[in-house]
């Protein structure tokens, strides 16, 4: 039997998702190659039923990318923060802030296929088992099995984007013992591009205006959620208009999907030749729609270091990246740490039915409506995020 080639690649981004897409493209605008590999078909993407909430600084990324899916994206214009059962309430104005919007809404599978469309067709190794990873101090050796052949592949940076992590010492967790619910409702009357934020004991609500209908996020605990999977479509709507009220009526509910939450956060963004970005490096609650937010700016962080450095060495044989990768997991602490806080805090103090607490609640989101300045850097932070970054 032949060996396998052993074949050279600069830079290998395992998993090829929004993020690892992302930072493919960023570095191919500055001229640098790279490969992504991932472990599902292309049309896999298609399949995933999340709507995304993207920031200012995510489009202005994805438009200089030319991956911006305009077509398909709803604009956020105002939102409305409240808790059930509580007093306090405050809505948060685009008009405010001189945007265009507060932020805007995508279905995954429509980002994600508006990155694809821009990557070449040798860009990803779809379908490929990884079966070792081999980390050196001048390569990373990763042997894969690709359409039912082994190859065997050196790289100088192998950058980990395969998302939410499972198992790994090296990821701490923090599980919610909450689901997701997600699924699409239409709204009577129509949704005016007004998101909600409705907190309730078993989880924070949240609808996300997109094209006509609404993206519902139904946070609950996981026997709740296990029980609104089951229902038929009229228990539905009306569990939804339970924890809504009556503001507006909900129907036509489409597909439901379900997601465990938990907060994972990695202890380290680079090992040797080895880099963690997007879900892999820290998974967050969706409550303040951070998530991929926070993973397109470790995406564009990265390529910036990557682009400014290359990947060549010094006259001195020294690789002129080492001490750049260094200041990348640096650079980015703060974001992902404030991110990472910013939502916990908001999913541990409003997930409770606590008499004090939902006192206290009502009386801070008083203060947001009645205190301008504090409303601006509560907003602030869900527009550009922790860094107010734009
Ligand atoms: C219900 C819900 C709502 C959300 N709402 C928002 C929101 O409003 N705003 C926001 O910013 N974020 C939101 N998020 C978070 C957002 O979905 C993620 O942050 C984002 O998808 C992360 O992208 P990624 O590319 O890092 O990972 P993923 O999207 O998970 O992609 C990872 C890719 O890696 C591949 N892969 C995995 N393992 C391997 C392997 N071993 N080998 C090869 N390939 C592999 C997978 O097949 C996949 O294609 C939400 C999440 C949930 C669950």
């Amino acid at each position: 039997m032949t060996e396998p080639i052993v074949e050279q690649v600069d830079i290998l981004i395992v998993g090829a998702g929004p993020v690892g897409m992302t930072l493919h493209l960023a570095l191919a605008a500055g001229g640098q190659k790279s490969l992504l590999l991932d472990r599902r078909p292309p049309q896999a993407q298609q399949g995933d039923p999340r709507a995304l909430a993207l920031s200012q600084g995510a489009r202005q990324l994805l438009e200089q990318l030319d991956a911006w899916p305009a077509r398909a994206a709803t604009a956020i214009e105002t939102i409305h923060v409240s808790q059930k059962g509580g007093f306090g309430r405050t809505v948060i104005d685009r008009a405010d802030y001189d945007l265009p919007a507060l932020g805007y809404v995508v279905r995954y599978r429509d980002l994600a296929a508006a990155l694809a469309a821009n990557l070449a067709a040798d860009a990803v190794l779809s379908e490929t088992e990884i079966i070792d990873i081999t980390p050196g101090d001048e390569h990373v050796i990763v042997t894969l099995r690709y359409d039912g052949q082994l190859r065997i592949l050196q790289t100088q940076l192998l950058v980990h984007a395969e998302g939410t992590p499972g198992d790994d010492p090296a990821v701490k967790v923090s599980d919610y013992e909450q689901y997701a619910v997600i699924c699409e409702v239409t709204p009577t009357p129509g949704h005016n591009k007004r998101a909600w934020e409705r907190f309730t004991p078993e989880g924070p609500l949240a609808l996300l205006p997109l094209g006509n209908e609404y993206s519902v996020v139904f946070t609950l605990p996981p026997a709740r959620a296990d029980a609104v999977m089951a229902m038929d479509d009229a228990a539905f709507t009306a569990a939804l208009q339970a924890q809504f009220g009556q503001r507006m009526t909900f129907g036509k509910p489409g597909p439901r999907g379900r997601f465990p939450l938990a907060l994972r956060m990695r202890d380290t963004l680079v090992k040797g030749n080895e880099v963690w970005i997007g879900n892999t490096a820290q998974t967050l609650h969706p409550v303040s729609g951070q998530g991929f937010n926070l993973g397109i700016r470790d995406a564009r962080q990265l390529a910036e270091i990557l682009l400014e450095n290359g990947v060549d060495r010094d006259p001195q044989g020294v690789r002129r990246w080492d001490r750049s990768l260094e200041n990348y997991a640096a650079s980015r602490r703060l974001d992902r740490q404030g991110s990472a806080f910013f939502t916990d805090q908001i999913v541990r103090t409003f997930s409770n039915d606590f008499g004090p607490l939902k006192l206290a609640r009502g009386l801070g989101l008083l203060a947001l409506d009645l205190c301008p300045p504090a409303r601006h850097f509560v907003a602030k932070r869900m527009i550009w995020g922790a860094r107010a970054w734009p």
